[in-house]
């Protein structure tokens, strides 16, 4: 049987990312091996495309990434034979959710998302720089908000978001407005895409996750990496046929489980 294609997505804050420094190092090991075996390291962050493009860079990575909770997918250029990047977005595009939620201050819902603070408005509510607030800015598929009305109106907002096919989804700080889309869907788009490209090779997906918003990405790919995080609730996989714990948390675990692997694949 010809040796398997291994693709890797990865969450990162909590786990390719140090919970507390936001640090990578402990998985350098593991993130040079995979570059020089040519396994495609696709991150599949809650983050924008702006907020990623440093860690990118630093990890000289060049593959695809999904952005945003899943509601987008960026092909870089130079992939799938692509001459400049190409954004695929999995639900509403944020100029609709804009429209939307105009339509539904109308009505008389009271909140605040990014889409109407200035940059100083979002460094005072943040705590980031200028530069980082505009990068947070900077989205194609989401946007967050501060609801400012009562829990009685939420449920109503939530409603009528869902009626027009639309999420709340609880962030830290904010909520975050999006498609009926998670992490999963851009992964199966992907995955759908790199078979496309070599279907005689077979393909085994890993992820990588620390918590609950990683769910459907891990329950998706053939091999379940959950990397502990003690502070995060604890991530549900039901009958998975494969999945690998980590004993230590953050990149630490990463380096493990992906170095483990590529021994066992011999890669
Ligand atoms: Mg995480």
């Amino acid at each position: 049987m010809a040796q398997p294609q291994l693709v890797v997505f990865t969450d990162l804050d909590g786990t390719l990312l140090d919970h507390d420094s936001y640090g990578w190092h402990a998985a350098e090991p593991a993130v040079r091996r995979l570059r020089a075996a040519g396994i495609p390291l696709v991150i599949n962050s809650s983050k924008t495309a702006s907020e990623i493009s440093q860690l990118r860079r630093e990890l000289s990575n060049n593959s695809p990434y999904i952005v945003e909770n899943g509601a987008a997918l960026v092909i870089p250029a130079g992939s799938f034979g692509a001459n400049q990047a190409r954004v695929h977005n999995f639900g509403a595009p944020r100029e609709e959710l804009l429209k939307i939620l105009a339509q539904l201050r109308e009505q008389g819902f009271r909140f605040r998302g990014f889409a109407d603070m200035s940059v100083e408005e979002l460094v005072a509510l943040t705590g980031l720089d200028s530069a980082a607030a505009e990068r947070a800015r900077s989205r194609y598929a989401t946007e967050p908000l501060v609801w400012e009305g009562s829990d009685r109106s939420l449920a109503d907002f939530r409603k009528a978001l869902s009626a027009r096919g639309l999420r709340l989804l609880r962030g830290g700080r904010f909520w975050h407005l999006m498609g009926n889309v998670d992490k999963a869907d851009a992964v199966r788009f992907l995955l759908e895409k790199y078979r496309a490209r070599d279907p005689d090779t077979p393909l085994v997906s890993v992820a990588l996750g620390d918590s609950p918003n990683d769910e459907q990405m891990l329950a998706t790919a053939d091999i379940a990496v959950v990397v502990p995080n003690p502070l995060a609730e604890p991530v549900r996989l039901a009958a998975h046929p494969r999945v690998i714990r980590p004993d230590v948390p953050g990149p630490q675990g990463w380096n493990q489980a992906i170095m483990a692997l590529l021994d066992q694949y011999g890669l």
